[in-house]
């Protein structure tokens, strides 16, 4: 029987092994070292912005965000439900609250339910968007892009411009994603927000293992994320500190691999483009199943692939997922939406029911840069089969 996981990463085809038994033997493993300057460098000039700041996860550079936002205990921060639980956590790890929103077709958060919980919702005092019904201050949104795909940015600056809230970009699954039409033509993922996180956790498009990376406009705000990664050391010889820092920082041999991996990003997704493609003229082909377009707008990473399987198909997702794992194909439903969640379950929600129909039929189907067209070819018969199609 074949064994297709669903995303794993790519590791044989480049420079990986070459770059991290360079830092084994120079004896530069940990967090010092050229590959991590190398690294930050390659990835900055990839994105087209000055300087990026390599960190151990995209967990931790969405809590570093997070601080460079200024969010402070008691604070509001608007998130999506419908997204990795990564996305809402750091909301917690500064003390304050997330507020969950519903998602649009993009799958990222909907512009025009979060315009109009912020219109109704809130008033501007000194400043601050502050929320009514709990007189709580909105610092921060953070906007995850779904799958590698990207909602209306030029609209979403506007609005969070418009009442003083810093976006945060969780483009931790669009490197390499950017857009296309209108006055933010060519910006990748990442750069658009005043701040954002990228990972490099092994399924995510490219990887260091674990890893991660904090985006920012201004030199300053760099500049303090390596302070706050470094367990903020103001003075490198008698260890002083001015605040509370973190052991965040990315290392030589995670670097290393990144390096290589960042070298055939490109490659990586011209691969997923040509799967991407293969799958869906032959199951946007079957009654009742679709494979979800990326926005016109720009050009997504095609990091994931989702399956949405319709209310009339012979079998529901469920089964689907449960019949193909027998079959050898890992498949996995849409993460269970977080205002759902034990930990959140007391907070604020405004209007969401899109996810919750995203949640029933969403089946995330394998889509590693190295898979076949061998093995979509067996997977779309094995849904077939199953489906008695
Ligand atoms: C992977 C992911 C994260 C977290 O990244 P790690 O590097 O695993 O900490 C955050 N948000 C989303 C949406 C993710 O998919």
């Amino acid at each position: 029987m074949r064994n297709i996981p669903l995303s794993v990463p790519n590791l044989k085809s480049g420079n990986e092994r070459k770059y991290v038994l360079e830092a084994i033997d120079a004896e530069w493993v940990s967090t010092g070292g050229q590959y991590i300057n190398d690294f930050e460098k390659a990835l900055a000039n990839y994105l087209k912005t000055d300087k990026v700041v390599a960190c151990q996860s995209g967990t931790a550079a969405i809590h570093v965000a997070l601080m460079l936002a200024g969010v402070k205990m008691e604070d509001e921060v608007i998130v999506p439900t419908l997204t990795f639980i990564a996305a809402v956590n750091p909301v917690t790890y500064v003390k304050a609250h997330p507020v969950f929103m519903d998602v649009d077709e993009t799958l990222c958060m909907d512009l025009n339910k979060l315009e109009n919980f912020l219109t109704n919702q809130t008033e501007m005092c000194d400043g601050v968007c502050v929320n009514k019904k709990t007189g709580r201050s909105i610092k921060a949104l953070v906007m995850v892009h779904v799958y590698g795909n990207m909602t209306d940015m030029a609209k979403l600056m506007e609005i969070c411009n418009r009442h003083n809230i810093k976006v945060i970009e969780d483009a931790t699954e669009a490197l390499g994603s950017y857009i296309t039409e209108g006055a933010l033509k060519g910006k990748h993922a990442g750069t658009i927000g005043h701040f954002a996180a990228l990972s490099f956790n092994g399924n995510k498009i490219i990887t260091t293992g674990g890893g991660g990376a904090v985006v920012a406009r201004k030199i300053e705000d760099l500049e303090k994320a390596t302070y706050l990664t470094t367990q903020a050391k103001n003075d490198a010889l008698y260890y002083l500190h001015d605040e509370v820092g973190y052991n965040y920082r990315m290392t030589n041999l995670q670097a290393a691999l990144g390096l290589a991996q960042l070298e055939q990003l490109d490659e990586f997704i011209s691969l997923k483009y040509n799967n991407f493609t293969y799958y869906k003229n032959k199951i946007d082909a079957i009654d009742g199943l679709e494979i979800l377009p990326f926005s016109k707008t720009i050009k997504p990473n095609y990091w994931f692939y989702t399956l949405l399987v319709k209310e009339n198909f012979s079998i529901n997702r469920d089964e689907l997922q449960k019949r193909l794992s027998e079959k050898g194909i890992q498949t996995r439903p849409v993460w269970g939406l977080i205002h759902k969640q034990k930990p959140y379950l007391q907070c604020e929600t405004y209007e969401i029911n899109k996810a919750l129909e995203y949640y029933d039929q969403i089946l995330n189907i394998p889509c590693s840069s190295n898979l076949t067209k061998d093995d979509i070819d067996y997977i779309v018969e094995s849904i077939k089969e199953i489906a008695e199609l």
